[in-house]
């Protein structure tokens, strides 16, 4: 299910974390008395009346400070606002308005995102009232007196949020599917993800990843009733990473390996990129390597094809060329498109969809028994030097995502690497796999 997430905002101290923990329910999670502590982006659970919904806590927001951190703290806050429903400003009722308070509301209102203003540590009705009667100033509309500690003024201040949130019943509950997004710097990932999360496809929600600020967008396609079919949530996988280097610059010879990895471990599909103009290099084969490796399912996106003379190579021979290369993932379909002219770009979610239904497929004992039998009665097992012939009993799948197939043999030792692949690609032709590695294992009889 996804829910609307709430973004709290505010600078550090305020008791942003303390909120977060009063709203989500736990009371104990660790609280920080330490300002300007960056956290990790935790989306927790919550709810108020009938009305589900995620909240993050954001960190400190700092405008007039050059603590290190301060660059990763507002990119922080700023990825969690772009996917935010509505977003809580806390304030400190105690030592009212600071400049840093006007900084952040300033910011805030330049956003299109609702916000709604928690005046915290409030613990006397009456004084709350005063004090907060003076962050009218922020011109943020009603500040609402809350104490984060004890819970006062909490009820206001959600029924004046919810007003804000979209009821879960509008958001669709479809299962989403992981794509990742991977390749070398420059080849066009974050032009491709902008043509992909761009115009009509709405961003639905953020939820954070594994590692500390990888953050991850969802992107609905909607259903088509002409054509019954349903519409399908995509998880885009760290974009918070595939745009990082706009923020930082890096040499020319970082990669950013590790971290195509860990998207990669988490995806169901990899999106791999790379640019028509250079072909493929070593570091694409290492990213294809550990894709086949990883068992993922992949489309082979080159990009920039906008900028590549046709009549130097036709799309045939360029494919045959690029696959050669890319031999780890030679089942991978392969799509040329331009993040620049928007050229194909709208056929890449069709081909998510296929790659991963093969992906997470399942074919029954008989079907792959009879491949079998046709494969042996073509090509028959090879026979070793003792004149001992290789023999498969039956196979069998044993798991999806990817494709698995136990094949139970007399001795595995007598099927060399050749009939082993003569035997895949029989799998292939007889039932597809488009776009998805399938590993056969071997069994013998003890
Ligand atoms: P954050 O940095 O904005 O996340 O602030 P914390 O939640 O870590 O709180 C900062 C300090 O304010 C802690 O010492 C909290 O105990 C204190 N605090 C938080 N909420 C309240 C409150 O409602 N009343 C009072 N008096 N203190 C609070
Ligand atoms: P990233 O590092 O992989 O995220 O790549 P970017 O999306 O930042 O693109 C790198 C450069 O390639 C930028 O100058 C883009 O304008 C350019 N670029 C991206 N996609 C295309 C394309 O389809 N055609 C052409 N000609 N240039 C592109």
């Amino acid at each position: 299910m996804v829910l609307p997430v709430v973004a709290v905002i505010g600078r550090p101290n305020v008791g942003k974390s303390t909120l977060v923990n009063r709203l989500a329910g736990v009371m104990d999670a660790i609280v920080h008395d330490q300002p300007g502590v960056t956290r990790d982006r935790t989306y927790r659970p919550a709810f108020w009346q009938d009305r589900d919904y995620s909240i993050v806590d954001t960190g400190g927001l700092v405008f007039d400070d050059d603590t290190e951190f301060l660059p990763l703290i507002r990119e922080q806050a700023m990825a969690a606002l772009s996917e935010a429903s509505a977003a809580i400003l806390v304030v400190d009722g105690q030592m009212g308005p600071t400049a840093a308070d006007y900084a952040i509301a300033d910011w805030l209102r330049q956003h299109p995102v609702p916000v709604v203003l928690a005046v915290n540590k409030c613990e006397s009705p009456q004084q709350g009232l005063i004090q907060a009667a003076e962050f009218w100033e922020l011109g943020l509309g009603e500040p609402f007196p809350v104490s984060a500690i004890h819970g006062a003024g909490t009820g206001e201040l959600l029924d004046q949020l919810i007003t804000h949130l979209p009821t879960v019943g509008m958001l669709p509950d479809t299962s989403e599917i992981n794509v990742a997004i991977v390749g070398r710097p420059n080849v066009g990932k974050s032009s491709l993800l902008n043509a992909l999360t761009g115009e009509k496809r709405a961003i639905v929600s953020s939820v954070s990843g594994t590692t500390r600020d990888a953050i991850d967008m969802i992107v609905e396609r909607p259903g088509n009733p002409e054509t019954e079919t349903e519409s399908q949530l995509y998880r885009l996988i760290d974009t918070a990473g595939i745009r990082r280097k706009k923020n930082v610059e890096y040499g020319p010879e970082f990669f950013g390996i590790n971290r195509a990895f860990k998207a990669i471990r988490r995806a169901d599909v990899v999106l791999f990129v790379v640019d028509a103009l250079d072909g493929v290099t070593e570091q694409d084969q290492k990213l294809a390597g550990r894709i086949a490796e990883d068992g993922r399912a992949a489309v082979i996106l080159v990009n920039k094809w906008d900028a590549i003379e046709k009549d130097t190579y036709t799309i045939y021979e360029y494919e045959k060329l690029l696959k050669n290369r890319l031999y780890f993932v030679e089942w991978a379909p392969m799509i040329f498109v331009s993040a620049l002219t928007g050229k194909r770009v709208d056929k890449i979610l069709d081909l998510v969809d296929t790659v991963a239904a093969e992906h997470q497929r399942r074919v029954s004992t008989s079907v792959i028994n009879e491949v079998l039998a046709e494969a042996i009665n073509w090509h028959s097992p090879p026979t070793n030097r003792q004149g001992r012939q290789g023999k498969i009993y039956y196979g069998t799948q044993v798991k999806s995502k990817p494709p698995t197939i136990a094949l139970f043999v007399n001795d595995p030792k007598r099927f060399n690497e050749n009939y082993r692949r003569y035997i895949e690609r029989q799998f292939r032709q007889q039932l597809g796999f488009t776009g998805t590695p399938l590993r056969l294992l071997w069994r013998g009889k003890k």
